[in-house]
């Protein structure tokens, strides 16, 4: 039987394997083919299987989506069509740890349905109807580009060039791609959108600890744990292909405890299952660390060393004593220690004043560079530190206070306020349990916390997070394999980002707008949640903020924004304040395009949809932070319909705009803010460094080029020799056949961690956390700001990688069909629901309408619906982002404060909606189909 690429399309449409087959006998003959003892008649049905398993091509593939897994495979066609994907199975295994391969999920393999489903957008569409409503006509490339380059011209000419918007997520899975829409931002003047921190998945907490954007250990790790307490973390769902590691080191003898509201699937495998209260991890984690300084488990050289714990703080002002303080033009940004065995203050070596010889350049994922200080530089030496008492400072002025060190402060908080009682009432778990965690948590060398969205998604996730650290500072277990706190959540590391920027920004950063996505949707939706409920006057920080710069705000001067261009995302549906958006933003903007390969909610409310190559339709890179390999994708068959690479729509974009400009004589123009004097007339060879980087495949050897990460490694190499390993990395060195762990340039090598103190630092001595109560790690209720029941929780679904494979049948077929929101018996019972019920679910900011499913698992007082079901799916109104509003915490707001500045998806406002809360009731009105 030889399959055509035609009849293949049309089989798939009728989407019937019986029919292809022909015939009633179809279902017996199947069962036949399967019992190896029956007499085989039908010789033809064996040389279809064998037929459907032959190709006649083998092409590279990944999945360019929002998944961390960068998972490489095989895509096998024939005759030009797609057949299957398979694990590729060959990335080099690290002597003494199970290997990465075969590395896949139940997605991932489908990702060959959204090539050829009926999802797939074919031509470019021009809105016909209201937005949403779905009514569109077919435009040819000429006819949309014309539209948007005409829309984009006049845009920069009449109102400015940071009117236009252009938002695209995780550089990582696809940085070709991501590249395209940025430069062609850059280029033009628009400004670009911030992703990590909008989706709640910056590790804000660790950039307030260690300086760093985020930085995690390779999954393989895992392995030489001893104790791995996964908190808030379920990698049996999110984490598919890497949670065989925890098995094997469950097998090795590593402890596995699952800290986790529901006894979900990772805390079945788990050793032991720890249920607290949502939301009160931190008062958990601190009980922790009480038990660990009460019965002295921890490792003081390390507190001592690697920490601001001995730090002294001025008992007048509660801030950190400075050279400035001490010293005629001493430094601001020096700080001192009580070395018991002087009985002076010294300033510690490599807080931010102190300057390497050679200094080295700014790197957009650190607060600051530290690498060209010689090793050894913290390395205390003779020095001994102080953690306790209140010693006498004479300051410049002659007067003398009284200081102390930051640990003397944070132990009788941590001993008064944060007993194993006391957080038993909070948590509900006992208080010997809590003793048990500790001890066992101290005493394995080394022990790790995974850490995910469960805990990174709430209004206080920063202050969560430096909990965490507090607790692997205190056990030393940072910078060790198999320790320390491993954040993953979001495909947020691009190991490579110099290449990325490199090609995204070609002038550099510094002349590019970036915007932060939290703040310009709160803004522009006027999505105002009312947090003065809780005491707290957001407004108010946010206009400092932006007042002072700390936080960018485009368009500047408050203009609303014009044209928003998305692509590779599905913004609409991500969008926290739904409601606000669709009301408030949406209006405000003359031009939505959604770049994609299907018809998502974003692309069903945008104005243009230009369609886009899949992902085994292109070249690209892709890459993670679970593991440390490079691993490519490639055409198997070419762009179907008249779909395009970015690259390739970005570059005719700018050709168009080439030509609006001419025509309307609008060629050239003076960014002042940016001091550039731009050119649209010359916009193609800018794009393309003059014909250089026109093919796809040119461009992608650029970021591999451009980055020390991954100089040296070639397209050539990806596709024959397999995934490579990245040269070099952040925080850590990378080493042959171990695994990479985070942080040992601070530990090992002994560099300043690149924070404000040179510390993991725990004291931030700055208005606005002393305001909020948060200037060393505490635990603060979960916000109540709506008035609700029931704490509506939106985890990521064993069945989906956000909205993409969300709508996918097979993956459909293994749930109830549709999206559910999942209640505990008690609850449903309390309000009448019956399982399968259609439920309504709403809060002050909007309405979900959807199905129930009554779960054991689920703990009472709370509401779960696995997060972003697409808006057409069978909801019959709303989705979990129309009850989630836009919170914007303070403490994210600060942007003066050393190591906390802007930058993009290094530091500010992030995804808040683990507190929200809503009540639940039976929906009575009609529905599409009576039970
Ligand atoms: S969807 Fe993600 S985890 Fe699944 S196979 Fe693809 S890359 Fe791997």
């Amino acid at each position: 039987m030889k399959s055509s690429r035609r009849a293949f399309l049309k089989a798939t449409g009728a989407s019937s394997l019986s029919i292809m087959l022909g015939g009633s006998y179809s279902l017996r003959a199947l069962a036949q083919s399967q019992d190896a003892m029956a007499q085989h008649e039908y010789a033809g049905w064996e040389d279809f299987h064998r037929n459907q398993w032959a190709w006649d091509k083998k092409t590279r593939g990944a999945h360019l989506i929002n998944c961390t897994g960068a998972c490489p495979h095989f895509v096998y066609s024939k005759d030009g069509v797609v057949m299957r994907e398979e694990q590729s199975k060959d990335m080099a295994p690290m002597p003494g740890i199970p290997e990465y391969n075969p590395r896949g999920c139940n997605k991932g393999e489908c990702a060959v349905d959204y090539q050829y489903g009926p999802h797939r957008i074919k031509y470019p569409l021009i809105r016909v109807g209201a937005r949403g409503e779905g009514k569109w006509r077919r435009a040819s490339w000429d006819e949309a580009l014309e539209l948007i380059a005409d829309k984009i011209v006049d845009t920069i000419k009449n109102e400015a060039p940071d009117c236009i918007s252009v938002f695209s997520p995780v550089p990582a899975v696809a940085p070709l791609s991501f590249s395209a829409g940025h430069r062609f931002a850059h280029l033009i003047g628009a400004h670009t959108h911030t992703f990590f921190d909008w989706y709640g998945d910056h590790p804000t907490g660790q950039t307030q600890t260690c300086g760093v954007q985020g930085d995690t250990c390779e999954t393989a790790d895992w392995f030489n744990s001893k104790f791995i307490v996964l908190w808030g973390a379920n990698p049996a769902i999110t984490r598919i292909p890497d949670a065989h590691y925890l098995s094997e080191a469950a097998l090795n003898g590593t402890k596995i405890v699952s800290i986790a509201p529901d006894y979900n699937a990772s805390s079945i495998k788990a050793d032991q299952w720890i249920h607290p209260k949502p939301g009160t991890d931190a008062a958990l984690g601190m009980a922790m660390a009480h038990v660990i300084i009460k019965e002295k488990l921890f490792d003081v050289h390390n507190v001592k060393e690697q920490t601001d714990l001995p730090y002294l703080v001025r008992k007048d002002n509660q801030r950190f004593l400075r050279e400035a303080d001490v010293v005629s033009g001493g430094s601001p940004n020096k700080f001192y220690a009580w070395d018991i065995k002087t009985g002076k203050a010294v300033i510690m070596k490599g807080c931010w004043g102190d300057e390497p010889e050679q200094k080295a350049p700014p790197v957009a994922f650190l607060g600051r560079n530290t690498n060209t200080f010689p090793k050894g530089y913290i390395d205390l030496g003779e020095l001994d530190p102080a953690l306790d008492g209140t010693y006498k400072v004479a300051l410049k002025d002659g007067k003398t206070i009284d200081v102390q060190p930051v640990f003397d402060i944070l132990k009788p908080r941590i001993m008064n306020d944060h007993t194993p009682d006391k957080a038993a009432m909070v948590t509900g778990v006992p208080a010997k349990v809590i003793v048990q965690l500790a001890r066992e948590f101290a005493s394995a060398k080394p022990a790790m916390i995974v850490s995910g969205g469960g805990t990174n998604h709430w209004y206080y996730s920063d202050v969560l997070l430096r909990v965490f650290h507090l607790l692997t500072a205190l056990t030393g277990s940072e910078g060790r394999n198999g320790g320390g706190v491993n954040h993953y959540i979001g495909q947020w590391k691009p190991v490579f980002v110099p290449g990325v920027m490199a090609l995204s920004f070609p002038q550099g950063p510094a002349k590019q707008r970036f915007c932060q996505t939290t703040i310009w949707t709160y803004i522009h939706a006027e999505a105002n949640d009312d947090m003065l409920k809780s005491g707290i006057d957001t407004n108010k920080y946010l206009r400092d903020a932006i007042a002072t710069r700390q936080m960018p705000n485009y368009p500047r001067d408050f203009r609303d924004p014009k044209v928003f261009i998305v692509y590779r995302g599905n913004w609409l549906n991500q969008a926290k304040g739904q409601k606000y958006v669709l009301r408030n933003l949406w209006p405000k903007l003359d031009l939505i395009v959604d770049i994609n390969i299907r018809m998502d909610s974003t692309a069903l409310y945008s104005d243009v949809v230009l369609p886009s190559a899949h992902w085994y339709e292109k070249l690209d890179l892709n890459v993670t932070e679970e593991h440390t390999m490079i691993n490519m994708t490639e055409p198997a068959i070419k762009p179907m319909w008249e779909s395009k690479t970015d690259w390739q729509i970005f570059l005719d974009l700018s050709k168009k705009v080439e030509a609006a400009a001419l025509r309307k004589n609008f060629t050239k123009f003076n960014d002042e803010q940016l001091m550039w004097n731009r050119d649209l007339s010359t916009l193609w060879n800018q794009m393309t460094n003059d014909g250089k980087l026109a093919n796809d495949e040119d461009a992608a050897q650029f970021i591999l080029d451009s980055a020390p990460q991954s100089k040296g490694i070639t397209l050539q190499m990806l596709r024959e020799k397999g995934p490579q390993r990245f040269k070099s990395n952040w925080t850590s060195p990378m080493k042959e056949g171990i695994p990479y762990t985070p942080f040992q340039n601070y530990t090992v090598d002994k560099k300043p961690w690149p924070t404000l103190t040179g510390r993991q630092q725990f004291y931030l001595d700055h208005d606005t956390f002393f305001a909020m109560g948060l200037e060393l790690p505490t635990y603060k209720a979960p916000i109540e700001a709506d008035k609700y029941p029931l704490r509506f929780n939106t985890p990521h679904s064993r069945y989906a990688i956000h909205s993409t494979f969300k709508d996918n049948v097979l993956m459909l077929r293994l749930q109830r069909g549709g999206p559910s929101v999942e209640m505990a018996p008690a609850d449903a019972e309390a309000r009448g629901i019956s399982d399968n019920d259609w439920v309504e679910l709403w809060n002050d900011h909007g309405r979900v309408i959807c199905r129930v499913k009554v779960r054991q698992g689920e703990q009472v007082g709370r509401a779960t619906m696995w997060h972003t079901p697409e808006l057409y799916m069978d909801l019959i109104e709303g989705s979990t982002q129309s009850v989630c509003p836009v919170r914007i915490s303070p403490t994210h707001l600060v942007g003066n404060y050393g190591h906390l500045v802007f930058r993009p998806n290094y530091y500010g406002p992030g995804g808040t909606q683990r507190d929200t809360r809503v009540e639940v009731k039976r929906y009575t009105g009609a529905t599409p189909m009576s039970l």
